[in-house]
């Protein structure tokens, strides 16, 4: 046994228990573990969950505007990307690198064990930052799983096409897209099936991030899923236009959803910026979270873009999503909070088809420590994190101390 960590609380029983860890998996569980054990940490009651998951981030655009300034004047996401693709090239492979580790930093520190980034795949040069990313995925693999999605406007050129094929090629592990935001959504999705096909890979779309009640790009996606045979396997964040439908039309959207198998990725930190610019009173531009949750989809929430130009908020923190996730989707009731947990662990595991059984005897263990005696809190105050391990190991470990005088 190489660590038995003694007195964790878990979310899902009453008493602490011990927590044995041997070749990087989950020896364990039990009220009074005996036994050698290589090394041991006392937790007093402390609360363990099992590994965070982000399952939609952009390393590629992290930190951009990390100078303190947030140059999106309209705060709209066509003015984000319009300003990215204009400042996007001056940004060294260096650069990239830095803030990419900066980020991974950040995310382990919190608990992040797994995560899923779309890259730009556009053009020639985004494949060096691709690149760029892939080396230093290398660097942190003993302490992350990170996925990355080939994020381009499919059908609409042919060097995008081009790209994407290339970037999959090269080590882009999804076919990603943004239908919606092209002007044939269907040649876009026909383009992404075809490459998904081509390449053995699953999808992961931008799917209907504005506030249209028409786009029925999602409705479009679980038909051709299912067409595909690739339920399970297909993924759709932001999913918008779905909050400013009217009910009946947004229930049958659902139904269709829920047949394909579709995962849905919730981002309220992004869409809470970027949709409803210029309408009055706002609205919250976050997808029906609770309508889906109660149709038995697979809902997981994600931090999108983190201190750049499409959001200046975010810290690659699951437990800060999950409680914005709570705030914006009203779910407050002791099961409702325990989904929004799962949202950012186990739900977004299943998402990125990773091990989704959480804290199980058996598991990876991969797992985190906060620096509190009450579960709930995870989502409603978000404690300091005090430990993070991956597969077994402990990857950071963070004092907190105070002094009152
Ligand atoms: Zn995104």
């Amino acid at each position: 046994m190489e660590w038995l960590l003694t007195n964790a609380r878990l979310v899902d029983r009453a008493e602490p228990v011990d927590i044995a860890i041997a070749d990087g998996r989950i020896a364990r569980i039990g009220p009074v573990i005996p036994g050698p054990a290589a090394q041991r940490w006392d937790l007093e009651g402390q609360v363990v969950l099992p590994g965070l998951v982000d399952p939609h981030v952009h390393l590629d655009k992290t930190y951009l505007n990390s100078g303190g300034f947030f140059p999106n004047r309209s705060g709209t996401l066509l003015e984000a990307i319009h300003i990215w693709r204009a400042v996007k090239r001056q940004r060294s492979g260096a650069d990239v690198q830095s803030a990419v580790r900066r980020a991974l930093r950040a995310a382990i520190a919190n608990g992040v064990t797994a995560m899923r980034s779309h890259v730009d795949t556009e053009e020639p040069a985004d494949l060096e930052t691709l690149a760029a990313i892939l080396e230093v995925r290398e660097e942190f693999r003993h302490a992350i799983d990170l996925q990355i999605v080939a994020l381009g406007f499919a059908g609409t050129s042919p060097v995008i096409d081009r790209a994407m094929a290339d970037a999959l090629a090269l080590g882009a592990d999804l076919v990603g897209g943004a239908p919606a935001l092209t002007p044939d959504p269907q040649a876009s999705l026909a383009v992404i099936f075809a490459l998904a096909e081509r390449y053995g890979k699953p999808i992961d779309l931008h799917i209907d991030e504005t506030e249209d009640p028409a786009s029925r790009t999602l409705s479009a996606l679980a038909e051709l899923t299912i067409a595909a045979g690739m339920q399970g396997l297909v993924t759709a964040g932001h999913c918008c236009s779905l909050a400013f439908m009217h009910n009946a039309s947004a229930g049958k959207v659902i139904e269709r959803v829920a047949a394909a198998g579709l995962h849905i990725v919730t981002l309220p930190s992004c869409n809470l910026v970027l949709m409803g610019r210029g309408m009055q009173p706002p609205p919250r531009g976050v997808t029906r979270v609770k309508e889906l949750l109660a149709a038995g989809v697979n809902v997981c929430a994600g931090s999108d873009n983190v201190q750049d130009l499409f959001n200046p908020f975010g810290s690659y923190d699951p437990l800060q999503t999950a409680n914005v996730t709570a705030h914006t989707a009203h779910l407050t009731g002791t099961d409702e909070l325990r989904a929004c947990l799962e949202m950012v662990t186990t739900r977004a595991a299943r998402a990125l088809g990773l091990d989704a059984n959480g804290l199980r005897e058996g598991a990876p263990a991969d797992l985190l420590v906060l620096d509190a005696c009450d579960a709930q809190e995870a989502v409603t105050a978000p404690p300091p994190r005090l430990a993070t391990f991956k597969n077994g190991r402990l990857i950071v470990r963070t004092q907190t101390e105070r002094e009152w005088i």
